[in-house]
């Protein structure tokens, strides 16, 4: 797994009942070097402590080495049917006392969230698929600049009863959902990939995936944490997929993550024990050198890599405020920080900002006229852009917007060809139609 040195590790004490948590920990225990009695052990009535710690740590900045240092609660998936809200040490937390994540703590974490709903896609303006997450942790082993859950976090929080959880949770939505055949593993802004093998949850997932027919697992991972996946019983139920930049932008945007280079040595590694890679450019960042610093990525990754799909992203959900807080505008290009700064109104209640269309569209052009040079084959797509986006693209990816092959859709497996579900295109026709009806 990911080298994790947390400041703190807690523990539910609800685990110590459950010798498949007990094992899973044990396994985290081992690899961080750390004892059983280095846990702290809370009561439930003890969380609001826990919390309040949480809330109250801060990251040393003078640590450099970009590990993680966040602490770690390990706890226990709440699967009974109650709710957070009903929950009095939720309903009443002391008025003095900042938390963080009470409910997570507890193990209020829902199995599942509902991403890309025609309508809230038709809102947002984003061109995506519907599909149900699937998703346990709250947090991320990574640092990214970008991510209130990277280097803003607080903690990483890791259910423990995963056997539970498959069998009460996911097996149900497995079952009900037969229009879902692949199913991202995401949690709540978790890289679940870095926390494997000592996590095991593929292990179990995929294992549960094999008892039907044509039903798959995604991983969407920015590290490079695969060796897990060799020995997996049914590593043909899994489909690996990344989100990349070049070396220069993810110095900037990605400290502490692995280096491009080392994500795709990790994707030959999935490519030659057969497991499906898809790759994301996201979020791509116009650094002062962004033309020669993308083409070189592109080139070593199509060189190392086969890969099932290409996608492009530009670094979005940002306005241009935040943009000029997070990074020295003076190491990106300056036409992206003047355009971007230009479109400040336009692109207020956008949620593809801070970059305005046209030059969003610049580095989607360019960066698929490259990539065509090494894969003349291989399906292009945009990720969540806007209609508008697809509607100029669409001849240079080679897909339509209404049936596009990309990274993690909920229809799409290995080959990459769809499978048969009632869910047969993308919300590209109900947002397009909805951007009509609005004028
Ligand atoms: S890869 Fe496809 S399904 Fe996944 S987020 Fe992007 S557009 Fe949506």
């Amino acid at each position: 797994m990911y080298a994790m040195e947390p400041d703190k590790i807690y523990a539910h004490k609800g685990l110590k009942s459950n010798p498949d948590a007990m094992t899973r920990m044990q396994r985290f225990l081992d690899t961080m070097e750390r004892r059983e009695s280095d846990v702290d052990w809370f009561a439930p009535e003890d969380a609001v402590r826990v919390s309040g710690e949480l809330a109250a740590w801060k990251l040393d900045q003078t640590v450099p080495d970009g590990k993680l240092r966040q602490p770690i609660v390990f706890t226990r998936l709440v699967l009974d049917g109650s709710k957070a809200e009903d929950d009095p040490i939720v309903k009443s937390p002391p008025k003095d006392l900042a938390l963080h994540n009470l409910p997570s703590v507890l193990g209020y974490i829902q199995p599942f969230t509902f991403h890309h709903a025609p309508e809230k896609d038709a809102e947002t303006g984003m061109v995506c698929w519907p599909s149900k997450f699937l998703g346990t942790v709250v947090g991320c082993s990574h640092g990214c600049v970008y991510c209130g859950t990277g280097r803003e976090g607080k903690s990483l929080i890791i259910p423990l009863n995963v056997h539970e959880y498959l069998d009460k949770a996911i097996r149900k939505i497995a079952d009900e959902n037969p229009w879902q055949r692949c199913f991202l593993m995401i949690g709540f802004g978790a890289d679940m990939a870095t926390l494997e093998p000592e996590y095991g949850l593929y292990e179990d997932l995929l294992n549960l995936l094999s008892e039907y027919e044509n039903r798959y697992a995604y991983f969407h991972s920015n590290g490079d944490c695969v060796d897990w996946v060799e020995n997996l019983t049914h590593r043909e139920r899994l489909i690996g997929v990344w989100s990349l930049c070049s070396n220069e932008a993810a110095a900037l945007l990605e400290p502490g993550a692995p280096s491009a280079s080392s994500r795709i040595a990790a994707m030959a590694k999935l490519c030659k024990w057969g497991v499906p890679v898809r790759v994301k450019l996201k979020p791509i960042l116009p650094v002062r050198n962004w033309r020669e610093s993308y083409a070189k990525l592109i080139e070593e990754l199509f060189h190392k890599v086969k890969l099932e799909t290409f996608g492009f992203t530009s670094l979005i959900w940002m306005t241009y405020e935040h943009l000029t807080g997070i990074f020295d505008t003076d190491l990106l290009d300056p036409t992206f920080v003047e355009a971007a700064r230009a479109a400040q109104e336009e692109m207020k209640d956008s949620q593809h900002g801070p970059f305005p269309h046209e030059k969003r569209a610049e580095l989607y052009r360019f960066l698929a006229t490259e990539a065509r040079k090494h894969a003349p084959k291989t399906p292009f797509f945009i990720c969540t852009e806007t209609c508008e986006m697809w509607d100029e693209m669409s001849a240079e990816l080679g897909q339509s917007p209404r049936h596009f092959l990309c990274g993690c859709n909920p229809v799409q497996g290995p080959g990459p060809r769809y499978l048969e579900s009632t869910v047969t295109e993308s919300n590209y026709r109900t947002n397009k139609e909805s951007r009509e009806k609005a004028g």
